[in-house]
């Protein structure tokens, strides 16, 4: 048995390659509207959507103002207009459940994971994007349970929704539990004040972090297992 018994995965930006499905969904619903998108738009819409991202973390919009409020904000910059941002929200929504690329081998990863720990998704998303996503990526099937904001009514790194998955996970020695996200602000920051270990995930060339001091630092996710020493 190793240090913990109890894995949390992020998944966007961890598990799975955020920034390919992204791309791919905005181009598929801009081709679906009828429109074209540049790669220096979606650029652009990226770093829209993580301003969004960030303020929904400081509890200052919710998650419906952010689903359709970063659209606003990107047609109105690149005066899109005829384009309802919240049809365009909900096909984007669906899009983006429907493809999905590993980062590193992370499911191979996962799967032989499986006989040495209990491993769970802890997500910030919208449950049907999430959940489709996941099943079809194989992800799902070797999680022992999935936790999504969304469904929750909490989001990473509100005390919420760390609770909430504190309590439905088996290992209740929060000392035996860490969790892996590439985010300082949601996964770092939440499952330090839950009281868990944390791992970041800082593919090489990210910059940043002197503000959160994480347990551990990996830079491709097969480091993981030097940390559960196994
Ligand atoms: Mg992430």
């Amino acid at each position: 048995m190793g240090r913990f018994s109890t894995l949390l995965w992020d998944v966007d930006g961890t598990l799975l390659d955020f920034l390919y499905s992204q791309r791919i969904a905005l181009r598929r619903c801009f081709a679906q509207f009828g429109r074209d998108v540049t790669d220096e738009m979606i650029r652009r819409y990226s770093q829209i959507n993580d301003r969004y991202w960030k303020r929904l973390e400081l509890g200052e919009i919710t998650r419906q103002e952010l689903f359709t409020g970063r659209f606003l904000t990107f047609f109105e910059e690149y005066d899109v207009r005829g384009i309802d941002a919240e049809a365009f929200s909900g096909a984007y929504q669906e899009a983006l459940g429907q493809v999905y690329c590993y980062i590193d081998n992370s499911l191979e990863i996962c799967r032989s994971l499986r006989a040495e720990v209990r491993q769970y998704v802890v997500t910030n998303g919208a449950v049907s994007t999430q959940t489709n996503k996941l099943k079809l990526s194989g992800l799902y099937d070797v999680m022992d349970g999935v936790f999504i904001s969304d469904e929750i009514g909490a989001s990473k790194p509100q005390r919420g929704f760390f609770d909430y998955c504190l309590e439905r996970v088996e290992e209740k020695d929060r000392g035996k539990i860490l969790i892996v996200g590439d985010s300082l602000t949601s996964d770092i920051k939440g499952g330090a004040q839950a009281g868990i270990a944390t791992c970041w995930f800082r593919p090489l060339g990210t910059a940043g972090g002197a503000e959160y001091a994480p347990d551990y630092e990996i830079e491709s996710l097969g480091q993981i297992f030097d940390i559960l020493e196994i």
